[in-house]
Order: C-alpha cells, then structure tokens, then sequence
C-alpha cells in the first residue's frame, strides 16, 4: 500500500493522516512485521489493528548457499505458491534477484521459469516483501542490498503496475530509500511497455535480445513474433542520448545457436549507434535444457569481435549455479 492507501485505511478508523506515514516508515524503513511492533502507535491502536489486518504477503521456507556466496531464498505467498529471490554478493556490492510472477507465460526457450505456467502476477507487496525478507535475512551479517534487479520469475512488463508501484515503493525516501539507478527491470521486449515504462520511472530497464537476427530469435524467444528486433530496438533508439545511460542490452549466448561470429558482427550493426553496452550472459544449463553453454574462449572472441566493432561489452559472471539460482535458472524449487 502507498502512503495515501493507508492514509484512506486510517480514515475508515477515523485515525489521523499522520498514522500512516508512520505505519509506511515502520514497514518499508524498519522492516517491522507485527503491528505490536510499531512503536510510534498508542498500544490500543497496536491492539485494535492486530485484529483486523495483518503485515506482510510471503514466508521465507529456506535459503540455501552457494559455495561462491550466492543465496536462493525460497519463500511463499499466502495462497502457498513458491516464489525464488537470489542475493548475489560481489565487491561492495549486493544485488537481490526479485521475481514479479508466479510462473511465466513468455516462453523463452532457454529459461527454466518458462516451464512453469503462468498462475498470476505478484502484487506489489509481495514483491517488495522479498526485498525486505532479504534485509532481514542478512541482519546479522552487517551486509546491505544495495541493487534490485527484477530478473527472477515472471516478465516484469506483463505486471506492469504491479511492478510500477513495487519500484515507487522502493524508492521511496521514507521507505528503502533505493536510488532509481539501484533498481533494474529486466524484459523480453514487450515494446509499448517499455516505452511507457521508461517514460514513467527513472530506473534502469535491460532488454533481453539473446540474437542477431529475427529467425533466431522467435525461435528462442516467442514474444519476437508480435514485437520484432526492429521494433524493440526502435524504442530503445528513441530515447534521448542522456537517457540511454540507464539502458543495457543482455544477450544469452547459447553454444551453436547465437554464438557465432557472425552474430557478434550482427549484433554489433544492430546496436552500435545505439551506445548502450551489452551485456553477455554464458547459458546455464539445467537439467532438460535444449542447449549447451558455450566455452569460455568462445565467449571471449564473441566479446573481442563486439569491441572492435565499437560496441561497449561486460560478461556476466555465472554465480550461483550449484544451487540453481543462477539467470534463467530458477523454478520455485529446492536447487540442490
Ligand atoms: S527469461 Fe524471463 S520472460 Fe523469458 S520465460 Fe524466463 S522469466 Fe519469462
């Protein structure tokens, strides 16, 4: 709920505006999970909301661990779907993994969600809830997130607003706090979404293009056939220079399918003009899967070819994979 939905939550208590304020800076700032535990509430109010209404929308079940660092938190709605977050740690950094669908219905071949049907969108607080889940789980440890990406389950474009308000809630200076350019969405390329998306928050958004060539990539990606390269390309083009900061182009590199020089040099005439870096991701394989991860000399020509082409690149390192929390490689079960 923003602050003006529980200011109206109050109002219908005939309590003043100022309750919710405090309500959102207890739950988004603090992390408090019980109405008992907001302490700037008389007791009585404590009291009487604790019987009415309840805090939170997922259960943390598990976290397991990753010899590299990384964690796959399992958590649950309260209608008992599995939903997976990932903390990656690197540097000064912790990124959080969040997921916005339980299940997806975009079909890309190469990703392990794609096998679980698309049973709803997550509301958004359900989605930040992971993030704050997240921040309770590494209390101990002194470490903070310091970047959300949206990149687990789901299409974050087909929640549209549930991911909208998700990321104004984050965001928000008495809430998390997150700066817009710590919050990234991720999408297959839903084009008039990312348009309207981009218009409306200053966060940073990724295209997922994963081939150099239309044939290619409606194979691997089906949502190709309604919104084309071209087409997903041309909104990214028509955003001013200064804007284009916030814009990166991930491209799953599948051995023997999009691996080629060719496609590098492909790539390369589709993107340069545009000056967003892209951004190699090496497949990882899971059980089942229709393709294989290419090797790394592979990879590294691939990147090289991209560079002499003028076009900035950075190589994703795979983190998580003996957990089966690296990209694309979460289902909502135990990865172990
Ligand atoms: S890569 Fe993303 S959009 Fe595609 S199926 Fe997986 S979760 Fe859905």
């Amino acid at each position: 709920m923003s602050v003006d939905d529980l200011a109206e939550f109050f109002a219908t208590l005939s309590e003043r505006r100022f309750r919710a304020d405090q309500l959102f800076q207890a739950i988004h700032a603090q992390g408090v999970v019980r109405f008992e535990d907001v302490t700037t509430f008389p007791l009585t109010l404590r009291q009487k909301l604790s019987q009415i209404a309840v805090l939170g929308g997922m259960t943390l079940d598990s976290a397991l661990q990753s010899t590299d660092g990384t964690v796959k938190l399992l958590m649950r709605t309260a209608q008992n779907e599995r939903v997976e977050s990932v903390l990656i740690p690197a540097d000064d950094r912790m990124t959080q993994c969040i997921s916005s669908q339980v299940g997806c219905k975009m079909g890309c071949t190469f990703c392990l969600t794609a096998t679980m049907p698309l049973r709803r969108n997550l509301r958004p607080s359900e989605i930040v809830d992971q993030v704050y889940h997240a921040r309770r789980y590494l209390n101990d440890s002194g470490k903070k997130i310091t970047n959300v990406v949206y990149m687990g389950m789901g299409e974050p474009l087909d929640n549209f607003v549930g991911v909208v308000k998700s990321a104004r809630l984050l965001m928000h200076p008495n809430g998390a706090a997150f700066g817009a350019r710590r919050i990234t969405v991720s999408t297959s390329g839903l084009a008039p979404r990312m348009q309207e998306f981009l218009d409306l928050l200053p966060v940073k958004l990724a295209l997922s293009l994963n081939a150099s060539d239309n044939r290619t990539r409606s194979a691997v990606m089906p949502v190709n056939r309604k919104y084309d390269i071209a087409e997903v390309l041309a909104v990214l083009e028509s955003r001013p220079w200064a804007d284009r900061q916030r814009l990166t182009i991930e491209y799953v590199m599948l051995g023997g399918v999009n691996d080629t020089e060719l496609d590098a040099r492909r790539l390369a005439n589709l993107v340069r003009k545009l000056g967003i870096t892209v951004n190699l991701i090496p497949f990882n394989p899971f059980e089942g899967a229709a393709y294989r991860r290419p090797d790394e000399d592979r990879v590294n020509q691939f990147a090289r070819v991209l560079v002499a082409e003028h076009v900035a690149v950075t190589v994703r390192q795979s983190r998580g994979r003996d957990i089966g929390a690296a990209c694309g490689m979460l289902d909502g079960v135990d990865g172990t």
